[in-house]
């Protein structure tokens, strides 16, 4: 039995903690999949989580840790939204899900042709959660029983990680109305991207936004109208924003949103385009404007003290002075440095 070596034991050591540590589920998705393919020296993971009745691919990464897209998966396995529309595929992911946690290499091999590949299933405490598929372009390659093992005790990892982001972390980081994250959840990520700027440099922007009047909505047509007017704005900031990208209802009728790895001037931009976007939008049928305040941390003004509140803040003031200088406008402002 080859054993495995100290790198590949630090670097699963490592994987434990990243994948506990992030909490959006599709950030936590890429992680396993580049984990999985650095740890096990592969060329391609993909990672198929149980929907419904089927499994849909959450996440799909190459050796260079770029995203793959459906049609590059396979012809005519995948839609374009990711969901299985070959049916055998949803039998074979099936039969290793149904097979536990131990390594198949049989069931997935006819749809990965000239390739190796490698599948375990993923599950928490007998929840079923998808299965984690390892394809090495080498096709005389085999696992070593090591590497079998890694295999799974990573899986049991990204298990565990799962089942907190989808059974616990789901329902208590989003919002009833609309959907979105919460306030809670919105400080937590906002607190992960100040860590990761705090060591690793880059940029982050935190918008947040409010609508105008609002107040008047609920007066003259009933908290009903109001609550839909909320649906509809939330609607149109999932529809605006990237999916690493963090939505939230910070309260009442402000949002925030995080946007990682983006300077003041982009996030302003995209702050204008949504703005925009809400102004021109019917409402049921009513109009509504919001105001935005835009900041922006990068390393230079990053302190000791800054924190997720320090950030809100410096947002806060922006969009105050958006308000008292007339509504349905962005102010952009950088943190002092
Ligand atoms: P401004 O332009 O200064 O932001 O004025 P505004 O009227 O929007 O602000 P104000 O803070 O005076 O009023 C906010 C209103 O939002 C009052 C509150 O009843 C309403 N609101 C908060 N949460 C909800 C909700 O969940 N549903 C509905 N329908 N209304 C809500
Ligand atoms: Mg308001
Ligand atoms: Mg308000």
């Amino acid at each position: 039995m080859k054993k495995i070596s100290e790198q590949q034991y630090q670097e699963l050591l490592r994987a434990s903690h990243v994948f506990l540590e992030t909490m959006h589920p599709h950030e936590l998705a890429k992680e396993i999949c580049s984990s999985a393919i650095r740890i096990l020296n592969c060329t391609e993971a993909h990672l198929y989580l149980v929907e419904g009745e089927g499994f849909l691919l959450q996440e799909a990464g190459n050796i260079l840790g770029v995203s793959l897209e459906a049609e590059e998966i396979g012809e005519n396995l995948l839609g374009e939204d990711g969901k299985i529309v070959t049916p055998d595929l949803n039998v074979a992911l099936d039969t290793v899900m149904q097979a536990g946690p131990s390594v198949s290499t049989g069931a997935l091999m006819s749809f990965f042709p000239s390739q190796f590949v490698v599948a375990t299933s993923l599950k928490h405490k007998q929840h079923s959660l998808g299965v984690l598929v390892l394809i090495d372009s080498d096709s005389q390659r085999s696992f070593t029983v090591g590497e079998e093992l890694l295999l799974e005790e990573l899986a049991l990892f990204a298990s565990q990680a799962l089942s907190i982001e989808h059974i616990i972390g789901e329902r208590e980081s989003r919002d009833g109305l609309t959907g979105l994250y919460n306030q809670k959840y919105f400080k937590k990520a906002a607190e992960r991207e100040i860590e990761r700027i705090r060591r690793y440099g880059g940029e982050l922007s935190l918008v947040m936004l409010d609508i105008d009047f609002f107040k008047d909505v609920n007066d003259n047509h009933g908290h009903l109208v109001g609550d839909d007017v909320l649906k509809g704005v939330a609607h149109f900031l999932t529809e605006t924003t990237r999916l690493t990208d963090v939505t939230a209802r910070y309260g009442g009728e402000e949002f925030g949103v995080l946007l990682a790895h983006t300077p003041l001037k982009a996030a302003c931009a995209y702050a204008e385009r949504l703005r925009k976007r809400v102004a021109e939008a019917k409402f049921c049928p009513l109009t509504v404007t919001i105001s935005g305040g835009v900041t922006e941390l990068n390393a230079d003004s990053l302190t000791v003290e800054t924190d997720a509140l320090t950030l809100i803040k410096a947002a806060d003031d922006a969009l105050y002075r958006a308000k008292d200088t007339g509504r349905d406008k962005v102010v952009c402002k950088s943190l002092p440095g």
